[in-house]
């Protein structure tokens, strides 16, 4: 009976090691096809046959502060450079998510007062022939907030269409899912017009209707917006402003000319010049063009203080970005995010990533929430200038990700937000050493780990329940790159991340594409370590000593891993309070289903206490992490 046992225990653990060495991370059928195909190759590089959609947008839009109305005509000419014909172009009305009985998930609760009976459709035209867009139309058919237009004639490959669109929307005045009213005379503007849903060589149209959690997946278009706004507005917006010397008064324009190629702050728009009303000119249609952006955003204000600076962000070029804050005077701590997000914009381009920023304008618009949009974020105030930092910094770095890499954020909010908490923290560190961030972004890990519910950190995010997609985007997320950081070491891991942010530049990666690649550069086989961090469910980091014993001079220390996760050892030796040596191991040493692992030490120093782990890798239970020795 014994022998027998044993054997079935000996075959088991040779089973689960090998199971563990041998999963990798499933590829879909999709993805499959997307290989064979060439669009994209094993390696992580996008294949020979790589294609991807885009759109140029002609729009003209009249903003309504009194009424709270958002009306526009939008041209949209559509790129279709996929080997496919198609039948059907996907248009995403983002503000459908405010519509009488359309499914919600939304990260904030929709106050009733702005349920409205959606996005009101004047005309449409497909190449200039009217489009029935009543309800019962065969032509354009509304679903969620997507509305499925039918081509009377298919678009071949490598051809365009043209498509022209009248609407108009009730602004939400009580709700801020991103965009929204923040004050009488402040509106901050995104996801608001009829954009075209991304169609792209792994999953074809994607046919997601926004719900108000996962942020956006879009193509990169080029955009010429025209924005109207009543008398004494200002409007600031994704792209380099077109007209700005017709709609300011000269001295403000000439403060903001200064402010462009200068390092110095200049106060453009002072609490004098809102009370004297000298800011703009008759002339209330403010011009904006971007090009190869993936969205465009504005925020007006008729009250709102304006701080300019500069900086060069390549030093090989002296190309500068024009850095801005406008904000409500009240709003604590903003008189201070200029000169912040002038210092993160700095350190991206010089540091982490260390690639210029990748766009010449920013404009931090003191809104409510915490949201980016290409050249342009929604920050709301804190009173606490640490955490002011830590939200500013965090928006401003999702240039890289998701607006110069171009990730899927309803499928993967992982890899933009994982990324985005991970990119700025050394000038998080900074600008406010007193945060701590290694240590706060570790612990806050540490907490939730574990929760009720959890699902693997691969679930595509528009399946999350809002209480986990903070938890699994944005602390897990970051975790598992700072975990990978420690087994690859700096300049490696750095290595992979630029060359991912090389291969993907502008174009649309997968969770795949982020695995292989990492993989690929490393030349390491990593499965080991995305099954554990990002297809296993759940996992608890706890480290333990389990038994320390000591011959002669030799320390030896069993560690026991009692979670599920892989982390690197720590071990510090101390004499009476002093550190007298480390004994370190990486994560890789727990990829073979090892519980325990053993570390040696010798000193002839006589060690009184060991402890194991730091501030920065995270033990859901600590107390287990030291050792008094007898
Ligand atoms: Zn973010």
């Amino acid at each position: 009976m014994k022998t027998v046992s044993v054997f079935i225990i000996t075959l088991l653990v040779t089973t689960l090691s090998f199971v563990a060495s041998a999963q990798q991370p499933t590829v879909s059928k999709n993805e499959a096809r997307a290989y064979e195909k060439g669009t994209r190759n094993y390696d992580g590089t996008p294949g020979a046959n790589y294609w991807q959609n885009s759109s140029d947008y002609f729009i003209q839009a009249t903003v309504d502060v009194k009424n709270k109305v958002l009306s526009g005509r939008e041209q949209i000419v559509y790129s279709n450079n996929s080997p496919d014909s198609l039948k059907t172009i996907v248009i995403r009305l983002y503000q459908d998510v405010f519509k009488n009985g359309v499914n919600r998930n939304s990260i904030v609760p929709v106050d009733p007062a702005d349920i409205h009976d959606g996005v009101r459709i004047a005309s449409l035209k497909v190449n200039n022939e009217s489009m029935d867009v009543s309800e019962s139309s065969q032509q354009v058919v509304r679903d969620g907030t997507l509305m499925y237009v039918i081509l009377p004639k298919k678009l071949a490959p490598h051809n365009k269409t043209e498509l022209q669109i009248e609407w108009s929307f009730d602004f939400p005045q009580h709700t801020l899912i991103r965009m929204g009213t923040i004050d009488s005379t402040s509106m901050f503007v995104g996801q608001w017009y009829p954009q075209i849903a991304v169609y792209d060589d792994v999953n074809r149209w994607d046919t997601r209707s926004y719900n108000g959690l996962a942020e956006f997946y879009n193509d990169f278009c080029n955009f010429e917006v025209d924005i109207t706004v009543p008398d004494q507005f200002m409007v600031w917006a994704t792209g380099d402003p077109q007209n700005l010397k017709d709609v300011l008064q000269t001295p403000v324009y000439s403060r903001y000319t200064k402010a462009c190629t200068s390092d110095e702050i200049h106060h453009v728009i002072t609490e004098e010049d809102i009370l004297n009303k000298k800011i703009t000119t008759q002339n209330h249609t403010w011009k904006y063009k971007a090009s190869n952006v993936s969205d465009f955003a504005f925020g007006v204000s008729d009250h709102y203080l304006w701080d300019v600076t500069s900086v060069v962000v390549d030093k090989n070029s002296d190309r500068r970005t024009v850095v801005g804050t406008a904000y409500n005077k009240e709003a604590v701590n903003f008189d201070q995010v200029v000169q912040i997000a002038r210092e993160t914009v700095r350190s991206l381009s010089e540091e982490m990533p260390g690639i210029p920023y990748p766009f010449p304008y920013l404009t931090v618009y003191a809104g409510d929430f915490g949201m980016e949009y290409p050249m342009i974020t929604n920050v709301g105030p804190d009173a606490d200038f640490g955490m002011t930092v830590y939200a500013n910094s965090h928006e401003i770095t999702h240039a890289y990700f998701p607006f110069l890499v171009g990730t899927n954020e309803t499928v993967c909010g992982w890899m933009d937000e994982g990324l985005t908490v991970f990119i700025p923290e050394n000038s998080q560190h900074n600008i406010a050493p007193e945060l701590n961030i290694g240590a706060y972004n570790t612990s806050a890990f540490s907490h939730y780990a574990g929760i009720q519910d959890e699902v693997a950190l691969i679930t595509p995010t528009h399946y999350l329940d809002p209480g986990i997609y903070f938890y699994l985007n944005y602390a897990k997320g970051e975790q598992a790159l700072r975990m990978l950081e420690m087994e690859l070491g700096p300049e490696l891991f750095k290595t992979c991340l630029l060359t991912f942010i090389e291969r993907w530049k502008y174009k649309h990666p997968t969770a795949l594409d982020f695995f292989n690649t990492f993989s690929d550069v490393s030349k390491r086989d990593l499965n080991w370590y995305w099954m554990a961090w990002y297809y296993q469910v759940g996992g608890i980091p706890d480290l333990a000593i389990e038994s320390v014993t000591k011959t002669g001079n030799r320390y030896v220390v069993i560690v026991e891993n009692k979670g599920q996760l892989p982390l690197p050892v720590a071990l510090t030796f101390y004499a009476n309070d002093n550190v007298v040596g480390t004994s370190t191991e990486a994560a890789g040493k727990w990829q073979k289903n090892t519980k325990q692992i053993e570390l040696i030490f010798d000193t002839k120093e006589p060690v009184s206490k060991i402890t194991l782990g730091s501030e920065t890798i995270p033990d859901a239970h600590p107390e287990d992490n030291e050792y008094l020795m007898k």
